[in-house]
């Protein structure tokens, strides 16, 4: 893929085409906080885009932003929320391996918000109460993650964080990236777009990243950077090698990215001795809901056995369906809660309707006994609200006793799943890449989608944590690369 080497010696470059105070790698979310940031704190920024325009996969997604602890639009629609909570919710899903980051994320959070807002970026005051995994509609708020998820709801106050981007359609957060580039633009942001990012150059004296070396129109040319270089290009869901050498995908997965995500931020920032992490991390999806009726439902393996509470964020029971035998997994409902999944690039398959259980264990090939079992206890309990092997919601609990039942394959191999890589390079809390003993690698920052996600697996991701860490860190390193010493 890479035609020069991937780090250059600085010593060995004898012209620069243009010098700046801070170049700016990619221009989608993160890169683009990054540059008004850096540009905000006095400093001369250049993007270089290998784009003919900026955007990235930010301008395609569904714009939804995980943001808490008390934003304008959560109070607005009464849902309660601070800082620490938002911190504990974060803290039990995620674990404490980035409990300093998380802990800097929640405490600014609302800050960040207004500040998302003071660029132009609008967000409703409106919540919508169903279960969903992106809106078609312009309502601000709704619920993204596993807040309700149990042990969750019992250690913090769930509250709906996901923010979405105040406009119709499938890619809402379109308007959010056309806002930012166009404050950059006003503000004296340089940006070079066609222009590929080929190799970091290195003064081999202090072991510093003095620029970048990209190729444009065929050509190669040297930029340099007086304070540092933000590496901002977005995850590696299209590097075919990349995903084989790291994931453990079945082959069915389906990448959900744009052509330049393809790793480039993470091999360049690697070559110059970068540590990475996560990089084993992706978000599967193929959502059962909508409707909500179903997670009424429940989901067996190819053993008749249930193994996720049904009421789980897509990505977790996802993750989940991932590990069962053969990736084999069923959703199971009864005619009262029957529907259509109505995500439809997930393509889940109704199997048949079956007047019994027996008849159904049968037809599904699962052990003779084993899903007639799985339903009794589960129905037992349902009738009493209570679900003591996953305890899911009693929201979502109701005895599966109108018959006839229904069957749908959600197997791996059966539906469609799409997915996103979670790994990157390895920042610390000013957003400075980090090498292999731990260090700050001098001149070198990065953000959103090729550094490491705060959740580094399906199971703790909740939609919304790529745009609100990716855009909150990128502005953390524009400002911080920008007040670097020169
Ligand atoms: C359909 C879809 C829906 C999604 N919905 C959501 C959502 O609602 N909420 C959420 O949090 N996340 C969502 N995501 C994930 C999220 O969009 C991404 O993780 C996030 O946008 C990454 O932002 P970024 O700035 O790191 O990278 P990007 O937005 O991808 O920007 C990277 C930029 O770098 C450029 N680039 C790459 N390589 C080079 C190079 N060598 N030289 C120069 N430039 C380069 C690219 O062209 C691109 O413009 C969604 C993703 C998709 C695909």
């Amino acid at each position: 893929m890479n035609d020069t080497p991937l780090t250059l010696s600085a010593s060995d470059i004898t012209h620069y085409s243009s010098t700046h105070d801070v170049l700016v790698v990619g221009y989608g979310i993160a890169g683009a906080c990054a540059a008004l940031e850096a540009r905000r704190t006095g400093a001369d920024v250049m993007v270089i885009e290998r784009a003919s325009a900026g955007g990235g996969a930010s301008a395609v997604s569904s714009g939804l932003f995980y943001l808490g602890g008390g934003t304008g639009v959560q109070k607005a629609c009464n849902v309660e929320d601070d800082a620490d909570n938002m911190y504990r919710f974060m803290i039990a899903s995620m674990g404490s391996e980035n409990a300093d980051m998380i802990r800097m994320y929640c405490d600014q959070n609302v800050e960040h918000f207004n500040w998302l807002e003071a660029q132009g970026i609008p967000f409703e005051r409106s919540y919508h109460q169903g279960k969903a995994v992106f809106l078609l509609s312009s309502e601000g708020l709704l619920s993204t993650g596993n807040e309700k998820l149990w042990p969750y709801r019992e250690i913090a106050r769930p509250a709906a964080r996901g923010h979405q981007v105040q406009e119709e359609g499938d890619s809402p957060c379109r308007l959010a990236m056309e806002r930012l580039i166009q404050r950059c633009l006003d503000e004296g942001v340089n940006a070079t777009y066609d222009s590929r990012a080929t190799a970091l150059i290195i003064d081999d004296g202090n072991n510093s990243i003095v620029g970048v070396q990209i190729r444009k129109n065929g050509e190669l040319l040297n930029l340099r950077a007086h304070k540092g270089v933000v590496l901002a290009t977005g995850g590696f869901v299209m590097n075919h090698d990349m995903v084989a050498s790291n994931l453990q995908t079945s082959p069915t997965l389906e990448p959900l990215g744009t052509p330049y995500s393809d790793g480039a931020g993470i091999r360049l920032g690697s070559a110059a001795g970068a540590a990475t992490d996560a990089m084993n991390g992706l978000i599967a999806t193929a959502s059962i809901y909508p409707p909500g009726q179903l997670i009424k439902g429940i989901i067996v393996n190819r053993n008749g056995k249930r193994f996720v509470a049904e009421d789980s964020y897509h990505g977790r029971t996802a993750a989940f369906i991932a590990e069962q035998p053969q990736q084999r997994a069923y959703l199971i409902v009864d005619s009262e809660i029957f529907a259509y999944p109505e995500i439809e690039s997930a393509r889940h398959q109704l199997i048949d309707g079956f007047e019994s259980i027996e008849e159904m264990e049968s037809q599904l090939k699962l052990p003779p006994g084993s899903l007639t079992q799985t339903l009794a206890d589960y129905n037992l309990h349902a009738a009493a609200s209570r679900d003591p092997d996953f305890h899911k919601h009693s929201d979502w609990l109701k005895p599966l006793d109108k018959g006839p039942w229904a069957a749908f394959d959600i197997s791996y191999n059966r539906s469609s799943y799409l997915f996103m890589t979670l790994g990157g390079l390895k920042i610390n809390c000013n957003a400075q890449v980090l090498d292999r003993e731990g260090n700050a690698i001098k001149g070198l920052y990065g953000a959103g989608a090729c550094t490491a996600h705060i959740p580094k697996s399906g199971k703790s991701y909740a939609s919304g944590m790529s745009l609100g860490p990716g855009s909150f860190f990128g502005r953390v390193a524009g400002r911080h690369c920008a007040s670097a010493a020169q």
